[in-house]
């Protein structure tokens, strides 16, 4: 018998940032919990290929997947409630649809057709949110649509889910629609109208919504959902309230209690079984809610102004400080603004220095001084790519006595090139897609502190990056005191390095953020806000 994958459509109305990403992350942990295989995917309407080229204040951070795929920042949350990898495939965008159907017509697979947006875009949309259920064999592919119904962009993607549906048969899939309901404080009262409206959209795209998901700062009385159930032609059971919490862990436990789980599988006749018990997640909850102590860790980075552009690094601190019974207090400091003269100022209240990855020349002496604090003050230090980049880079000038040590990507003609571009990255002129990207293996030090976080020898982790340690200085290091406790074993390349005299000084050139979940909190953060703990005492 053919595998029969159910389908979850997500849509978003009245305003962006609602959280569609929470809502079926959500969603997917409880029906992951019932024991269904869920994914998630995510439908982007720019034309940008994939998200690797956008600079961090469009969207946010660029999350990687195992796979090396560079991805919207939903991907990241999709991860770190189920515990679960994604792939390319769980990410497309309206220029990797028609880059697909670009060169399918140019190989003249459509046998001397015009090639236009129906059919041929939407077939090639159905084509890449089915492959999920058919290729990998999901129980439940739920899909989220980004941007906002009524948008120009997300035409394609509305109309190619309408004939999915259809295709599909009735009970295969199920429409969720989220909404805004907002207060007006001036005459006390929450407004459906809105939510009417962008049904109506819907409704003129051939999609009648079967569920319901508002957004409130006020909760909705019966009255309420009875209107917009009875406007908006949705059972009532599926007029999910979703007021605003104090945590995003938390909604999934809000969709529990509003049943938006059991909603969803009694519209696809999918059997309800045993309510999830989501023991673990609980506990995790109370343990983010009530943290016995708090620890001021400086995050040292120049894309401050959007707090989505380190979206995984304050994750991982939110994962981190639960297993610590802490709450980390991450204070964002602006590397442009960081001098020789205002350094402790600027970076003394902290218990713990983190300096952020990123691109380019501009802020990059702010990160370097913020390493020679946090090395010299015996401040527990951790640095993510260009962070652990800067670290050697303020090694060799500080330590070795190498003036204008520098990274070639800040300055081609260094004296001493400590950061190099990789042998395989010479010659790449293209910017998208063509970093060293994804898992790749590292071996890590006995005795050193990344073995003593991790408790094993071998890890996998992600990477997004052109340079690295050069190998050339290596040894010159290691003797003033900086070792490579984390090397790759097919290339020698440098992934970790550590100041064993100093309390807590890890450089990793891959990125653990991408890596932490709630389940399984990444032990490089959690290490480092335990030394971060111990600072403070
Ligand atoms: N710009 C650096 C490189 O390409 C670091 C990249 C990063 O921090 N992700 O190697």
């Amino acid at each position: 018998m053919p595998h029969n994958t159910k389908y979850v459509f997500v849509t978003g109305g009245v305003t962006s940032s609602l959280g569609k990403g929470i809502i079926s992350a959500s969603l997917a942990k409880l029906l992951q919990s019932r024991g269904y295989s869920v994914t998630i995917q995510k439908l982007d309407p720019y034309i940008n290929v994939d998200p690797g080229t956008l600079n961090p204040y469009e969207h946010g951070e660029c999350y990687v997947t195992e796979d090396g795929a560079e991805t919207d920042l939903d991907l990241g949350h999709y991860e770190r409630f189920i515990n679960l990898h994604t792939t390319q495939a769980n990410n497309v965008t309206t220029g990797r649809i028609y880059q697909s159907v670009i060169n399918k017509e140019r190989k003249g697979e459509y046998l001397g057709k015009t090639v236009q947006v129906i059919p041929h875009i939407t077939d090639e949309i159905k084509r890449r949110i089915k492959l999920l259920g058919t290729k990998h064999k999901f129980d439940v592919v739920i899909t989220e649509i980004g941007g906002t119904v009524g948008d120009i962009e997300s035409l394609p993607y509305i109309e190619a889910v309408r004939q999915l549906r259809w295709e599909l048969g009735p009970t295969n899939s199920v429409f969720i629609h989220l909404t805004l309901v907002p207060y007006l404080s001036a005459s006390k009262e929450l407004k459906t109208k809105p939510t009417q409206h962008s049904v109506k959209v819907m409704l003129e795209n051939g999609i009648q919504p079967d569920v319901l998901v508002l957004r409130t700062e006020h909760k909705l009385n019966d009255d309420i959902r009875r209107k917009v159930g009875l406007f908006c032609n949705v059972d009532m059971d599926a007029v999910i309230e979703s007021i605003d919490v104090s945590t995003i862990y938390e909604v999934p436990l809000l969709m529990q209690s509003e049943k938006l789980d059991v909603t969803v599988l009694r519209k696809l006749n999918l059997p309800i079984g045993e309510e999830p018990a989501l023991k673990s997640w609980k506990q995790f909850v109370t343990k983010l809610k009530n943290p016995k102590k708090t620890v001021n860790i400086g995050l040292v980075g120049k894309y401050i102004e959007l707090p989505d552009a380190y979206k995984s690094i304050v994750e991982s601190f939110v994962h981190a400080g639960a297993a610590n019974d802490c709450k980390v207090n991450l204070v964002s400091v602006h590397s442009e603004t960081i001098t020789n003269e205002n350094l402790s100022e600027k970076l003394g209240e902290f218990s713990g220095i983190i300096v952020a990855p990123g691109f380019g020349h501009r802020g990059i002496e702010g990160k370097i001084l913020a390493v020679k604090y946090a090395r010299e003050n015996s401040v527990p230090f951790l640095g993510i790519c260009l962070g652990m980049q800067c670290a050697v880079v303020e090694f060799a000038r500080n330590v070795l006595g190498l003036a204008d040590a520098n990274s070639t990507e800040m300055s081609r003609t260094t004296q001493y090139p400590v950061i190099d571009l990789m042998e395989a990255q010479k010659g790449v002129t293209d910017k998208g897609g063509t970093m060293r990207l994804g898992a790749y293996p590292c071996t890590l030090k006995a005795g050193s502190k990344a073995h003593a976080a991790y408790k094993q020898a071998e890890v996998l982790e992600r990477h997004r990056h052109r340079y690295e340690f050069n190998n050339a200085y290596l040894s010159q290091f290691e003797v003033a005191g900086m070792v490579a406790t984390g090397i790759n074993p097919d290339t020698n390349l440098v992934e970790v390095v550590e100041i064993p005299t100093h309390p807590w000084f890890v450089g990793v050139q891959f990125h653990p953020e991408y890596k932490s979940t709630v389940v399984n909190p990444h032990p490089i953060f959690v290490d480092f806000v335990k030394a971060s703990i111990l600072f403070n005492k």
